[in-house]
């Protein structure tokens, strides 16, 4: 297995917007991209983007790979032109202050930053203490008048950030949860030639609202095994215990066992370790009881589907630094194209 993968893919997908619901320009790009690598391709009515590529056997594969991001929703622009916003997903507002962003609105992209009270005018009560959504802002730099032109409720805004090479073999961007899931998915899809499955290459919407895109996706395709494929935290940063890491940036593909959505079927769970020791792939197990993704709504879907989540540590996961190494991220294509193109084998309990 001697697969290249094409990172400047990846430096795209992270940089494009892309919310909840709001995931047409990651769509639209994935499919300019892969429209020559497919046997079908479609998209369903809650959005998601089915590629599908034929394979040899009369077993189904059915891969998600979540196309939106954490963000940002305007619902009121005030007489002074201020855009007051709720977040769509888990988003810390300690990682808000002082960002750029990018307001999304039918007109096109303008830029803005989230407002912040300078350390001049704060009170000594004040200073140090953690602050809430809704006492932060956009500034867009219009007059209310003009703002209220251009900007209405429903527009969205998302983190601005250029995606950076950090340190050694590590990426630094937004979006990268699950962009990255994104982007191997995309590479098993150009790289994927003849495979034992016939290969459902979902990638999917609204995941980090509850999952829901995989839940219509998973309803869609007569699945016999489904491979999750995004981020997960890597808590190996100061002032956490060992124990509580998660994942450790730089240790291989993540094999859940457990996250708060799902348990994995144990024998799913062996095979993909073997697939990792047979091929040389770096592997670490996840157990992390208050995490989820896709796999959580897809093997609950029918009369029940084997699922994995496989997964890439991220450092500061939800913020506009998340950090992934590409060694991991190269681990979890090779795992997940070898379970693709070899088969799983008999994964009856
Ligand atoms: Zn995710």
């Amino acid at each position: 297995m001697d697969l290249k993968l094409d990172f400047s893919i990846l430096k795209t997908l992270t940089e494009l917007p892309g919310i909840a619901g709001r995931e047409n320009a990651v769509r639209q790009y994935l499919k300019n991209l892969l429209s020559a690598y497919a046997d079908d391709m479609r998209t369903d009515v809650t959005g998601n983007l089915i590629v599908y590529k034929k394979g040899s056997s009369d077993k189904n594969l059915l891969f998600c790979a979540h196309m939106d991001e954490v963000g940002l929703m305007v619902h009121h622009v005030d007489e002074r032109g201020f855009l007051r916003f709720v977040t769509v997903g888990g988003i810390d507002p300690r990682t808000l202050l002082a960002q750029r962003v990018r307001v999304q609105t039918r007109e096109g992209e303008l830029p803005g930053v989230i407002g912040t009270k300078p350390a001049h005018i704060t009170t000594e009560a004040d200073r140090g203490k953690a602050v809430g959504v809704k006492e932060l802002f956009i500034d867009i730099g219009l007059s209310g008048e003009e703002a209220k032109k251009r900007v209405e409720a429903g527009d969205w805004a998302v983190l601005d950030r250029s995606c950076e090479e950090l340190g050694d073999g590590l990426v630094c961007a937004k979006a990268l949860d699950n962009r990255a899931g994104v982007f191997v998915l995309a590479e098993i899809v150009r790289a994927l030639k003849n495979p034992f499955y016939n290969v459902y290459a979902v990638f999917t919407v609204q995941e980090e609202v509850g999952l829901r895109g995989a839940a219509t996706a998973a309803f869609g395709v007569d699945a016999d095994v489904s491979l999750c494929l995004d981020t997960t935290g890597a808590a190996d940063i100061p002032g956490c215990a060992p124990q509580d890491y998660i994942t450790v940036l730089g240790g291989g593909a993540g094999i859940t066992a457990l996250d708060a959505r799902t348990i994995t079927n144990p024998v799913l769970f062996e095979k993909l370790k073997q697939i990792c020791d047979k091929n040389g792939i770096r592997r670490q197990v996840r157990v992390a009881p208050r995490g989820g993704n896709d796999a959580g709504a897809v093997h609950l879907s029918k009369t029940g589907i084997p699922t994995c989540g496989l997964s890439i540590p991220t450092r500061n996961i939800h913020s506009n630094v998340e950090i992934v190494s590409k060694a991991d991220v190269a681990d979890v294509f090779r795992l997940a194209y070898a379970a693709a193109q070899e088969g799983l084998g008999d994964i009856t309990l």
